[in-house]
Order: structure tokens, then C-alpha cells, then sequence
């Protein structure tokens, strides 16, 4: 069992006690009374605390009493005598958990009076934590070892920044290697992670804040955000993980979209933001360490800015296999660790479902299948990494392609990989096509006034299709629809390259809809 644990961080008493019950409100399963919080600290206080938590849970709800220390996080710098007199009196209270800091405990005198209360109170267990702001402990293996062993019941705890994702693996592993009650958490947003996967990796706590301004660390999730976006009341050992590898990677939609379909089909499955920073030799660390931990349990990653083309890379040099369009447009957006027929090692496979987001996205609005793209005029507007995925997936379905740009010797390069022609933004007002595509990032929020195309290019007979997603209805598309022609949002692109990965990463069909709604939610906040 890993708790759902939410501090209670309030710098008065009567605010500790509204905490107290919206945390049970929201579904705390551990309360932390974080007693270093309160301004004016008196140890009577922890026994009223102790009581509050006891009758709003119903005496269901288990409390861990904490008086952290300035030197390793506290947040006032109460005396040391004062600390420990909480601490005591939270044993006598009855409390079910105290944490103290193991460079304390090791001061015989700290040490021997815990130890000596915690023997007049079986029921009570000692944390024992180590934690380190500036990163990673010199010895986390070591330091666990130590604590592991310093009394019979102990709950080792240690707690470090991450100061790079990858620096959550060994979080990871001392999990792994670990039995019994233990806490091992990887602060800051390169740890949050540690912070999802506690409960697939078995540690005794998750700890996630009320809300923002109640985050007792950094990096610290709401208990909101981590029972519904990330799915904890469902994660188990035997959870199948995947995740968006980006940086940034907190505006990213695909968690909230991915997560909502897992649920929706009843899947054990969990989507993960993972912000990898750095280039490819980052990005490559990343991918070593999650293969070469298969009991992690990771199954597939969407890959988006700015690691596109470390992905390709990566597949390529690792033996790997690549689907031969996402190969010629150079950047694949989803991988796939696909089971090889002999031993849990795991192979990757490389996909570009930009492409087929976008195809589908087309085919749809015009109401037509891919073969109804042969032979068609089409007007594509920019020549970045959007358009050569989009013009990838026209050329190969037969479309007659014309890529219009403002630098136009890049306009021709992307043509003359594809086949199709070039020209400056000034042609734009000749242009002669069935189908219009804007993959500029012209209109998108804030600069919503602006559009690509002039609105006398456009006319009924026509689709026009704006990448931009953000506003969905862009001012392009509003001359499109006042012009009679047919308009199709980004959103409805973003949608089928997510429905495409679904169907990679599970091999069945996504529902939609749902996915849709949780694009225009986010949007909308
Ligand atoms: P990119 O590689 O940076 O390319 C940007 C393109 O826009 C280039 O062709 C650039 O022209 C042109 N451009 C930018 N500002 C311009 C301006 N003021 N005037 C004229 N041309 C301008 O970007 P990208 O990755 O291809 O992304 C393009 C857009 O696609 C994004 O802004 C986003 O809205 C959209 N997108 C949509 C989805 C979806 O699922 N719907 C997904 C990803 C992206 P130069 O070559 O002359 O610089």
C-alpha cells in the first residue's frame, strides 16, 4: 500500500485545522502534520492536532508528525529542545508515524530519548529521513543501508533534488532493490516522476499538497492532480507506463488526453510527463536507463520538441526499427518498446504520426479516403518541422504539392525532398488549389489578428486546413468560413496524431471524443 499523503503546512492552528479537513476532504489517505510550519509552536499543540485528524478521518486516517529541522527543509527555525519535546509528545498522543532526521537521531542524546519513548509505544514508527536540497546524496545506497539499520521498525526516508530526470533512477532502484516500508522521493520538476511512481514501485508514501500554495517541497503535486490526472487510486506494481518526452513539457495536453482514454477503456495503464533536458546525449541516457530497467514497465513514448530527431537518431544506432516515411521526413514522434520473442529485453520501434494526424484530419473534413488525394492541388503555407511531415504524408498519398514560404530557399529544399514545388509568401495571392494548409505558427495566441494568407486567396470549393490549435477557431478560418469554404481546426489534428499513437501503443481504436474534450478543456483554461 503507498499513501496518499498530504502535509498540513499551516502557520496557525485554526488554518491547521481547516486543512485538516479539507485534506480528508480530498482524499488523503496519510496526514503529515508538518508542526515546523506553525509560527508560535507549542508542543500541546500536536496532541490537539493528533485529535482533529482523528475526528474529521473518522480514526481511519493514519498521522505522521513531523518537526523538520531548518537544516534540512524546516520551514521556522524552532529550537532543537522544542522539536523533540513535539516529537514526544506525538508518540504519547499515539501517533502512528514520527519523522526525524537521521543526521538527529545519530546524536546519542536525540537517539536515546526517541528510542526510549518509542519503546513505551510499540504503535508509533520512526521515520527516519535524510534529504539534500542542492541534489543527489553523495551515497544514497550507502546512507539507505545505514538508516535501514539503525532500529528494528524503521521507515528509511530519503529525499533529493533531481536535478535532471535522470537522476530519478536511482530513486528508482532502491525501490526496486528494497523491501518493506520505505520512502525514497526525487524532489523538483525534474523529480516528479518519483513522485507518480511510488505507488507502481511500492514505497510507503506519495506525498501531494492540498493545493499549490500548500506544496511542502518542491516539485510536490496537488492530491487533485495526482488521483485524477494521474490515476493513483488505479496504479499498481503491475501498471504499464508511457509518457510525452519534451522540454517543456508542463503545458503538454497528451497526459491529460492519454490518462482519460486508459481510464475510459479500463486499461492499467499511465501517461507520464517527462521532461528530458539537454540534447541527445541527455535524451539517449534517458532512453538506457528506461531499457535497461524493464521492471519499470515502460511500453511507449511520445517524443515532441525538441527531441524529434534525437528519437530517430536513437532507434537507428540501437538496432531498432523505423517506419520509412518518418524516416525520410527525419523525426518520429512516437516509439514503441516492443517485446523481443525471447527475453524481456525490449526493442524500439519508431513512428510519425504527425503525418497520418494531419492526413486524417484532412480526410475527414473533406469527407474523402487518402486515395481521393491523388492528383489534388494543394497549397502548403510554411516549411518548418509541422510542414515537412504534413507534405511527407500529401506527397506520399499523390497530392500535387506547392510549398509556400518566406524563406524561400527553405521552401525549396523541402520541396525538392518531396518532389513538389516552391515559392515565396508574394504568390500567394495566385495560388490555385483545392486544398489550402497553413503549418505557420501566423494567428496563434496571443497574435490572433494575424493571418497567413490574404482573405481574397480563398474561396467556396475550397478546404482550409490552420495546424494552429490554439485559438481553434484562428482568423484564417473565420475568412475560410466567410469565404464558403470548408475549415479544419488544428485541434482536429492534434486528435488523430493522439488516436494514432493510442492505437500504437494499445492496437486498439481510440475513442475520439473524449480525447477532443480534453484538448478543449485545457485549451479553454
Ligand atoms: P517551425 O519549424 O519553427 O516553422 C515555422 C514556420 O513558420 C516556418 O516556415 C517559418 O518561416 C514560418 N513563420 C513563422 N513566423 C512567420 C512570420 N511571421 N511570417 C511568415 N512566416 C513565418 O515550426 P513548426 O514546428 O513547423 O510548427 C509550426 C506550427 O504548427 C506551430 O506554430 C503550431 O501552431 C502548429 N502545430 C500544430 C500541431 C497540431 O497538432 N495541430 C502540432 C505541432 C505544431 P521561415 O522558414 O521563413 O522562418
Amino acid at each position: 500500500m503507498t499513501y496518499l499523503t498530504v502535509p498540513i503546512s499551516a502557520r496557525d492552528f485554526d488554518t491547521a485545522k481547516r486543512q485538516v479537513s479539507g485534506a480528508v476532504a480530498a482524499g488523503a489517505e496519510i496526514l503529515e502534520l508538518r508542526m515546523d510550519f506553525l509560527e508560535t509552536l507549542e508542543a500541546g499543540s500536536v496532541t490537539a492536532l493528533i485529535a482533529e485528524v482523528r475526528d474529521a478521518g473518522g480514526g481511519r486516517i493514519p498521522v505522521i508528525v513531523t518537526c523538520r529541522d531548518r537544516k534540512e527543509g524546516g520551514a521556522k527555525s524552532h529550537p532543537d529542545e522544542l522539536r523533540m519535546l513535539t516529537l514526544l509528545k506525538a508518540v504519547e498522543a499515539g501517533a502512528d508515524f514520527i519523522d526525524l532526521e537521521y543526521a538527529n537521531f545519530v546524536r546519542p542524546e536525540i537517539g536515546h530519548t526517541i528510542r526510549a519513548a518509542l519503546a513505551t509505544r510499540p504503535k508509533s514508527r520512526l521515520i527516519l529521513s535524510a534529504h539534500d536540497f542542492a541534489g543527489r546524496l553523495s551515497d544514497a545506497h550507502g546512507l539507505y543501508r545505514e538508516i535501514s539499520q539503525a532500529c528494528p521498525t524503521v521507515v528509511p526516508k530519503l529525499v533529493y533534488t533531481a536535478r535532471h530526470i535522470n537522476d530519478c533512477f536511482e530513486a528508482f532502484d532502491l525501490l526496486h532493490e528494497s523491501n518493506g516500508d520505505r520512502i525514497v522521493l526525487c524532489m523538483g520538476e525534474a523529480g516528479l516522476t518519483s513522485r507518480i511512481l511510488a505507488k507502481k514501485l511500492g514505497g510507503l508514501v506519495t506525498f501531494a499538497s492540498l493545493d499549490e500554495q500548500a506544496a511542502t517541497a518542491p516539485g510536490q503535486l496537488t492530491a487533485g492532480t495526482l488521483r485524477n490526472l494521474y490515476r493513483h487510486d488505479s496504479i499498481d506494481a503491475d501498471t504499464e507506463l508511457f509518457g510525452v518526452i519534451a522540454d517543456p513539457v508542463g503545458h503538454s495536453m497528451s497526459p491529460a488526453i492519454h490518462n482519460a482514454c486508459f481510464a475510459e477503456a479500463g486499461m492499467n495503464r499511465l501517461y507520464l510527463p517527462l521532461l528530458v533536458q539537454g540534447g541527445q546525449t541527455e535524451f539517449d541516457a534517458f532512453l538506457d536507463n528506461v531499457l535497461a530497467r524493464p521492471w519499470l514497465g515502460f511500453r511507449g513514448f511520445s517524443v515532441t520538441i525538441p527531441h524529434k530527431h534525437s528519437a530517430l537518431q536513437y532507434v537507428h544506432r540501437n538496432g531498432g526499427v523505423v517506419e520509412p516515411l518518418a524516416d525520410k521526413i527525419g523525426a518520429v514522434n512516437t516509439l514503441l518498446a516492443e517485446r523481443r520473442a525471447t527475453n524481456e529485453e525490449r526493442r524500439l520501434a519508431a513512428y510519425n504520426t504527425d503525418y497520418a494526424g494531419a492526413l486524417d484530419a484532412i480526410t475527414q473534413g473533406m469527407g474523402i479516403e487518402r486515395t481521393g488525394l491523388r492528383g489534388v492541388p494543394v497549397a502548403v503555407v510554411g516549411a518548418g518541422g509541422v510542414s515537412r511531415a504534413i507534405v511527407a504524408g500529401l506527397t506520399d498519398a499523390g497530392a500535387e504539392v506547392t510549398i509556400y514560404n518566406r524563406t524561400v530557399p527553405r521552401a525549396q529544399e523541402l520541396a525538392a525532398d518531396f518532389g513538389c514545388r516552391a515559392a515565396g509568401l508574394d504568390e500567394l495571392p495566385r495560388l490555385a488549389a483545392k486544398l489550402v494548409v497553413n503549418c505557420t505558427s501566423i494567428g496563434m495566441h496571443p497574435h490572433i489578428d494575424a493571418t497567413p494568407i490574404p482573405p481574397d486567396c480563398l474561396q467556396a470549393g475550397m478546404t482550409v486546413f490552420d495546424t494552429v490549435y490554439n485559438p481553434v477557431e484562428t482568423l484564417l478560418l473565420k475568412h475560410a468560413k466567410q469565404a464558403g469554404a470548408k475549415a479544419i481546426d488544428g485541434v482536429a489534428m492534434f486528435v488523430n496524431q493522439a488516436a494514432a499513437q493510442f492505437r500504437l501503443f494499445t492496437g486498439r481504436p481510440a475513442n475520439s471524443g473524449p480525447m477532443r474534450k480534453a484538448v478543449l478543456d485545457r485549451l479553454r483554461r
